[in-house]
C-alpha cells in the first residue's frame, strides 16, 4: 500500500502522469476522431499494439478478432498473482453532434461511451507500471477488449484463453461517468450492473383483408396479447423484492390500415441481478412464446441472445473493492470516492472476466461532468463531451489500485 505521499521510485506519481499526459490526450483524440464499431476496431488495435510494443511488453494481437493482450512481468516475482486490467475499445453507431475539433470523422460512428478515453488511460497505466516494474510482485495483464457495446468481446477473449497463462487472480476496469463531477470516483461493493439478455420473437400466420379477420391470424392482436403475457412474468411470478426489468423495445407488424399482415416481430431485453431469477424468466419467456403457437394456431420462433450476446450481472467483490478504494484514497485524497447507493440496470461485459464471482472483479467510475466546459450530456448521447481533466485522475487511480493489489 502506498503511504500518504506519492513517492514511487523516487518520482512522485503526479510527475509520472504529467510527463505522459500530453501524449495520452493526443491518443484519446486520435481514437475519438476515428471511432470503430465492435469487432471492427482494426485501426484502434493497431495503435494500441504499436504503443505497447514500444513499451517492450510481451504481446498478443487479434485475440477475439481485434483484441490486444499485453503482459508485464515483474523483475522479481514474489507473488502468484496476475491482475487483469481491461479497457474496452468500441464506439457506438451514432452521429456525433459536438463541436470538438477532433470530433468523429466517420459518419454514424461515435465514441459516445468514452471507450476512447478508457484505451488512452490504460495505455498510460501500462506506460507508468512498466517504469515501476521493480515494485511489482506479480504480473499485470493489459486486456484491450472489442465490442463491449454488443454482442460482447469478453467471452470470446476468455474462450481464446485470456484468463490463462499466467492465470488471472483479479480483474479491474474503469469507466467514465457523466453523472459524477470531474475529480470524483464512484464505487460500489456488491452488484454494480444488471444481467442483460435480448430476445427476438417472430410470429407467422396467414394474413388477409382487414374486413375479414376470421379468415386470418391477426398477429397485431396476438402479438399484443403476447406483450401483456410476457410483462406478467416478472410482476406475477417473481418475488417483488427482486429487481427485474422486462422491456419489449420493438414490435413491428403490418403494412397498411386495412391489411392483416402475415408476420410480426417483437424484440425485448431482460435485466436482473439474481442468476436464478434470470434463468427462470428466460425459460418462462421461451415457454410462453411456444404456448402461443398452440393457443392461436400460428408459427412462432424465439431466439435468445443471438451472437452469444447475454451479459451476466456485474459484481464488485467487496474485499477487492475495499483494497481499490483505499489505494485510490491514499493517492488522490479521502474525499475523492463517492459510494454509490444503488446498482444500475445497465450492463457491462467486463464482469464476464470474473467467471461468476470465482475471480474477484472491480469496476470504478471516473467522473467527467464539468458544467463550465459544457461536459453535461449523458453517455450514449450524440452531444456527449468528455472532460479531459478526468484522464490523469483515472490513470492515477488505476496505477494506485494495481500497485496496491500486487504488493499486498
Ligand atoms: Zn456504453
Ligand atoms: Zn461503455
Amino acid at each position: 500500500m502506498l503511504e500518504d505521499g506519492d513517492c514511487m521510485s523516487g518520482v512522485p506519481l503526479d510527475d509520472l502522469v504529467n510527463e505522459i499526459l500530453p501524449e495520452i490526450i493526443q491518443i484519446r483524440r486520435k481514437i475519438h476522431e476515428n471511432p470503430e464499431l465492435g469487432f471492427e476496431e482494426f485501426e484502434t488495435s493497431k495503435l494500441i499494439a504499436t504503443y505497447l510494443k514500444d513499451l517492450g511488453l510481451e504481446m498478443k494481437e487479434g485475440v477475439a478478432k481485434t483484441g490486444v493482450v499485453a503482459i508485464l512481468r515483474p523483475v522479481n516475482p514474489k507473488k502468484e498473482k496476475t491482475l487483469l486490467i481491461r479497457a474496452d475499445m468500441d464506439a457506438l453507431p451514432l452521429q456525433e453532434e459536438t463541436d470538438e475539433p477532433f470530433r468523429s470523422r466517420n459518419p454514424n460512428k461515435m465514441h459516445a461511451c468514452a471507450h476512447d478515453s478508457h484505451v488512452a488511460m490504460i495505455l498510460g497505466v501500462a506506460n507508468i507500471l512498466t517504469k515501476l516494474k521493480d515494485q511489482l510482485q506479480g504480473n499485470v495483464k493489459f486486456v484491450f477488449q472489442p465490442a463491449e457495446e454488443g454482442p460482447g468481446g469478453a467471452r470470446p477473449m476468455i474462450r481464446e484463453g485470456v484468463l490463462k497463462d499466467p492465470d488471472v487472480t483479479a480483474a479491474i476496469a474503469l469507466h467514465v461517468d457523466s453523472k459524477q463531477p470531474t475529480g470524483k470516483i464512484a464505487l460500489r461493493k456488491g452488484y454494480v450492473t444488471a444481467s442483460a439478455d435480448d430476445f427476438h420473437i417472430t410470429l407467422k400466420g396467414p394474413g388477409g383483408h382487414g374486413s375479414a379477420p376470421h379468415m386470418t391470424k391477426d398477429l397485431v392482436l396476438i402479438g399484443s396479447q403476447l406483450v401483456l403475457a410476457l410483462h406478467a412474468l416478472p410482476t406475477r411470478e417473481v418475488d417483488p423484492l427482486e429487481p427485474v426489468v422486462l422491456t419489449i423495445g420493438r414490435f413491428s407488424a403490418g403494412t397498411r390500415h386495412n391489411i392483416i399482415g402475415d408476420s410480426a416481430l417483437l424484440e425485448g431485453t431482460l435485466r436482473t441481478f439474481n442468476e436464478e431469477v434470470r434463468q427462470y424468466l428466460l425459460e418462462r419467456i421461451r415457454e410462453t412464446v411456444d404456448r402461443f403457437a398452440d393457443l392461436y394456431g400460428i408459427e412462432v420462433s424465439i431466439d435468445i441472445n443471438p451472437n452469444d450476446s447475454g451479459y451476466s450481472a456485474g459484481w464488485n467483490d467487496p474485499e477487492f473493492t475495499e483494497l481499490v478504494a483505499k489505494a485510490i484514497k491514499s493517492n488522490l485524497g479521502d474525499d475523492v470516492i463517492t459510494w454509490e447507493e444503488k446498482p444500475i440496470m445497465g450492463a457491462e461485459d467486463f464482469f464476464e472476466f470474473g467467471l461468476n464471482k470465482s475471480i474477484p472483479t472491480c469496476m470504478f467510475f471516473v467522473g467527467t461532468k464539468n458544467e463550465e466546459k459544457g461536459c453535461v450530456h449523458s453517455m450514449h448521447s450524440s452531444h456527449f463531451k468528455l472532460d479531459e481533466d478526468c484522464l490523469p485522475i483515472g490513470i492515477k487511480a488505476m496505477v494506485s489500485a494495481a500497485l496496491s493489489y500486487l504488493k499486498e
